[in-house]
């Protein structure tokens, strides 16, 4: 299951960030996936939710935003958000379409409790 790498992969990488940053506990990690990235957002919650269980993480929320596909058309320039897939601009209907988001697959913030500080 491709999912359950990647989730291993955040809580490897969220508890490397909990050292650095000397943080005593992480009480959310938000991620960015987008449409394209090729991830199931609730199979990515499922296996982050696995992996945690009796780990410094655990009880920790997970946060998914899901990013849909944004693009940007190469013959009139008009910006839009691409629906099922269509690539394809809806102003001039060009099928020369650069992708400008929907690949997120990425860490987009943690919140921290119990700093006793500040
Ligand atoms: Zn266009």
């Amino acid at each position: 299951m491709h999912e359950l790498s990647i989730a291993q992969s955040i809580y490897e990488t969220v508890l490397r960030e909990m050292e650095i940053r000397e943080l005593a506990e992480v009480s959310t990690v938000g991620v960015r996936v987008g449409a394209l990235s090729g991830v199931m957002a609730d199979a990515l919650q499922f296996s982050f939710e696995a992996i945690v269980i009796d780990s410094p993480l655990a009880g920790c929320k997970f946060t998914i935003e899901e990013i849909p596909v944004h693009g940007s058309c190469q013959s009139c320039g008009k910006a839009f958000v691409v629906k099922d897939f269509l690539f394809c601009c809806p102003i001039c209907q060009s099928g020369q379409i650069e992708v400008t988001q929907g690949y997120e697959l990425e860490i987009a913030y943690l919140e921290v409790r119990g700093k006793g500080e500040g």
